[in-house]
């Protein structure tokens, strides 16, 4: 079959397993031509396949050597349709892995349930005896829960009062794009219950309490959740939103982590990370036009990162040997070069003065309309998107 970008707005449901391989290729690359890494044997990934879970499980294996267990929820490829590009990637980090004789076990299933945890649990006395890093990184737009079976979906949507904002409309294959106006309503606060059960700290908790009474904790045991805070621009939306809220509670699952498993040498620590394109940021509204102007900063100041380095910095200067950029809640400062004041102070006045006419001199959209096309193995040079692949590569 040829494969093609088949989009609507900022969703692709297409992807390319040779462009997915070569993306996972690249950070490999990326990672083993930095210094190596200290840390981690074995780890488990909770959310591996794509963005800031895919980087740290790269990190992880290709930087620090560990041995990885990878969990994320990803759409199988039949002979007539691609596979989501988390099947690619995981395909791909699964034959590299093994090539390099580093052992990798990756299950493609729900992880707020049981019995995956379960499977993670055999799968790490198989073969592993423990783990010392647990990476959580799930972004996820539901959950059924494994006690009550009641379902949520979580929502994007501000507290307490409407907001309208401004909005980057922009047509991905072509470029072609426009700013304009939206208007999101507040949530109820059945949708922020919802929220919080999808994106907070519950599950994160339920992981640690099996993988503890399964006794497959190394003394040395750290675990990391990820969270984003972002500026006052996307405050309304993000922080103070729905989104926010539930984020709340995955820091208060972080302290209530440290009180409970503590006496057994388990630190858990939240790590603010960077605004970066994937799936999951690029369905808030919003985000996009305040990364497009934040990344056209970033890259003129010479800090912009990506996954990889960004994630790679975080194993190399905050998570081995111990965190040192930490604020008052504790959590870890990746956001550093993101909230850089200077930088801030420019992304603010673009926003002011930011519209349809002159959002290409003011924002990085091809920048960031080529990071999307790539979250999907699209945009590469060297892949001939014209030649015939099967949807389904051989393994091994
Ligand atoms: P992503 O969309 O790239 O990846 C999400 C991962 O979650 C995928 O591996 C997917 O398969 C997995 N997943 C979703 N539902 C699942 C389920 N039910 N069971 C198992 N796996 C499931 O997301 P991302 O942007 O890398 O986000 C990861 C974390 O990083 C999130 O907590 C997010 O809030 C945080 N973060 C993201 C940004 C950003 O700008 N993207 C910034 C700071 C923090």
């Amino acid at each position: 079959m040829i494969i093609k970008p088949r989009i609507r707005g900022f969703i692709c449901t297409t992807a390319h397993p040779i462009g997915c391989a070569k993306n996972v290729q690249d950070q490999v690359n990326y990672v083993r031509g930095r210094p190596q890494l200290t840390g981690s044997s074995n780890a488990l990934i909770v959310g591996c396949s794509a963005g800031y879970g895919l980087a740290s499980r790269i990190s992880a294996a290709f930087g620090c050597g560990a041995n990885t267990i990878g969990v994320s929820f990803e759409k199988d490829p039949t002979e007539r349709k691609t596979g989501s590009a988390g099947w690619y990637n995981n395909a791909a980090f699964d034959r590299l892995a093994s090539s390099a004789n580093l052992f990798s076990h990756t299950i493609n299933d729900d992880a707020f349930a049981d019995h995956t945890k379960t499977a993670v649990i055999e799968a790490i006395r198989n073969n592993l005896g423990s783990i010392d890093l647990l990476i959580y990184s799930l972004a996820a737009p539901i959950r059924t829960h494994p006690k009550s079976d009641e379902v949520f979906r979580s929502s994007i949507k501000p507290i307490g009062q409407s907001m309208s904002s401004r909005t980057l409309k922009l047509d991905v294959l072509t470029g072609n794009c426009e700013v304009s106006e939206i208007d999101i309503d507040a949530a109820t606060d059945e949708e922020i219950r919802a929220t919080t059960a999808v994106m907070g700290g519950e599950d994160w908790e339920y992981w640690i309490e099996a993988l503890s009474e399964a006794d497959v904790l190394a003394p040395n045991f750290r675990t990391v959740a990820y969270t984003y805070l972002g500026n006052e621009l996307t405050w309304p939306i993000y922080r103070g939103g729905t989104i926010g809220k539930a984020k709340e509670h995955l820091d208060e699952t972080c302290h209530k982590l440290n009180t409970r498993f503590g006496q057994s040498g388990c630190k858990a620590f939240i790590a603010v990370l960077k605004a970066v394109v994937t799936q999951a940021s690029t369905a808030i509204p919003v985000v996009p036009l305040y990364f497009s102007i934040l990344f056209q900063e970033m890259k003129s100041e010479g800090t912009h990162e990506d996954c990889i380095d960004h994630i790679h910095r975080l194993f190399q200067e905050q998570l081995y040997p111990e965190p040192s950029r930490v604020d008052d809640s504790g959590r870890i400062r990746m956001d550093n070069f993101e909230l850089d004041e200077a930088v801030q102070a420019r992304v603010a006045k673009s926003w002011e003065r930011i519209n349809s006419e002159n959002v290409h001199e003011l924002a990085d959209v091809s920048g960031f309309q080529a990071d999307f096309l790539r979250l999907f193995g699209f945009g590469h040079p060297e892949v001939n998107y014209d030649a015939e692949v099967s949807p389904v590569p051989l393994q091994g």
